[in-house]
């Protein structure tokens, strides 16, 4: 028996340091990329046990082709301004992975987009897709335009010098981009009408989140913030807890945020606080949505300026103080990495219960440690905001079959959506030993139908 008990040892020893191996080389092969860095270590770590039980995944050497994107292009992307002067960014589009399905994923403009941070969404996609159940594989891209400030004139004609040439690589059946953050309706409808005259035809599954009247889905654009509240409605319910009488923080104040706030408060939560990247608002009496969305959506405001209409609410500078405020759920919807240890042990000391990441890697790894170490129920991002995603891919059904579907019936898909990966995220983290770990088991339960695909597809 401790025979067996020391080679199981060593085995685990043995495919803890091939990982660490495999980890190096994306270190080395691909410096600077921190981001990168930390979505590939988040994912590596939660895999041993999965690849002592299967050993053809290290003998087909899949860690290694997983880190290697399929394809990369980047690209200039010129364009004049209001003043009559050539403005030149870069564009990204990763095809990550097409194992199980066609690219899908969003494109972001931000002027902190670079190629280790389309190459972590990209990576993170693949596994989040894989999650939904949808026949979708992983891609992300965008540019690091800043579309703040810009006029809806400067913003069309940069979405239409991008299109111009990421026309070359998407296509229904190829790759499908969809919106992210400083992408929204507007930006895809250019986006769109570009496209359109570039093939010279209407290929309505090339893009999704499009406008109701073109070919949009009803739900999308709640999809991503409702999905992560009903992943972690799922995970209180496992508790015997709800929203309902609950005190919720809310980063962020864009489409993620705004429907995570909506649902949340629908399911009777008082949401007491949301930020944008220059502060945050409190509001003891529960943020007031409707003033949120014309502030954002409708007069493109900061955040600030809710204050003035609510003079209960306190505005304060600097986002990150956002976790300072005490509450029993945080669901950070902005953006990765914004919380660090130091905010995490705050949520703690706070007596947060759960976390649920609308954004994309919102925490630190050792913020995730924190959290889990201290029993506080968290939904990782993979998992949790993987609701934008389906729905997409519902869009794409819809737009096959040339049909529209009712708010109501993709909400119900939705949910049941979210109700199938929290259950398999579950599921894979008690099989591998770690019962109540959704960071593993998503990592695990994602990773597995990509790499049983890509043995099957043979070497390619
Ligand atoms: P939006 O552009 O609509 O909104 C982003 C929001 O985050 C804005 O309010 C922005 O403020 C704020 N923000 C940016 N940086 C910070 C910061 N450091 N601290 C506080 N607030 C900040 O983007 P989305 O809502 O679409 O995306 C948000 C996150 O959700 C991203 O991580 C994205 O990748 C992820 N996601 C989005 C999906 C979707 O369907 N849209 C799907 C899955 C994931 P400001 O106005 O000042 O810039």
């Amino acid at each position: 028996m401790k025979t067996i008990e020391k080679n199981q040892n060593l085995y685990t020893k043995s495919v803890q340091q091939y990982v660490h191996q495999v980890f190096e080389t994306v270190k080395k092969r691909n410096p600077n990329e921190d981001e990168f860095h930390q979505a590939v270590k988040e994912v590596f770590d939660s895999l041993v046990p999965v690849l002592e039980k299967n050993p053809q995944y290290i003998n087909q050497s899949i860690l290694e082709r997983l880190v290697e994107p399929e394809r990369i292009v980047s690209f200039r992307v010129p364009w004049v301004d209001d003043q009559g002067k050539v403005q030149v960014n870069r564009g990204f589009r990763v095809q990550y992975n097409s194992a199980i399905g066609p690219y899908k994923g969003g494109l972001r403009f931000h002027p902190s987009v670079n190629a280790s941070i389309i190459k972590f969404l990209g990576f993170e996609q693949t596994f989040k897709n894989s999650l939904t159940g949808q026949p979708i594989g992983g891609g992300k891209g965008g540019a690091d335009f800043d579309p703040k400030g810009k006029s809806d004139g400067e913003i069309m004609r940069f979405c239409q010098s991008f299109m111009s040439e990421l026309s070359k690589y998407i296509g229904p059946d190829t790759d499908v981009p969809a919106g992210d953050i400083g992408v929204g309706s507007k930006e895809i409808g250019f986006m769109f009408g570009q496209y359109k005259k570039m093939r010279g035809g209407y290929e309505a599954g090339v893009l999704t989140g499009k406008g109701l009247g073109y070919g949009g889905s009803l739900t999308r654009k709640e999809a991503t913030g409702y999905g992560t509240v009903y992943f972690v409605e799922e995970m209180l319910k496992d508790q015997g807890e709800s929203f309902k009488g609950s005190t919720v923080v809310v980063s962020g104040s864009g489409n993620v945020s705004i429907y995570a706030m909506e649902k949340a408060a629908e399911l009777g939560a008082k949401v007491v606080a949301c930020s944008d990247s220059n502060g945050y608002i409190y509001d003891q009496n529960g943020i007031n949505l409707e003033t949120v969305k014309r502030i954002k959506e409708v007069e493109k405001q900061r955040i600030s300026a809710y204050v003035s209409e609510h003079p209960d609410a306190i505005y304060t500078e600097n986002c990150s103080g956002i976790w300072t405020v005490p509450c029993d759920i945080a669901l950070p919807c902005a953006t990765q990495n914004e919380i660090n240890q130091i905010s995490a042990q705050m949520l703690v000391s706070n007596g947060v219960k759960a976390v649920g990441e609308g954004a994309n890697m919102p925490s630190t790894l050792d913020a995730v440690e924190t959290f889990l170490e201290n029993n506080v129920l968290f939904a990782p991002a993979k998992a949790a905001n993987a609701g934008g995603v389906a729905v997409s891919a519902l869009e794409m059904a819809q737009n096959s079959a040339r049909l529209s579907w009712t708010f109501e019936e993709v909400d119900c898909k939705l949910q049941s959506i979210m109700k199938n990966i929290y259950q398999n995220s579950k599921q894979a983290a008690q099989e591998y030993g770690v019962p109540g770990n959704l960071v593993v088991g998503a990592n695990i339960a994602g990773f597995v139908k990509v790499a049983d695909a890509m043995i099957e597809q043979g070497v390619i």
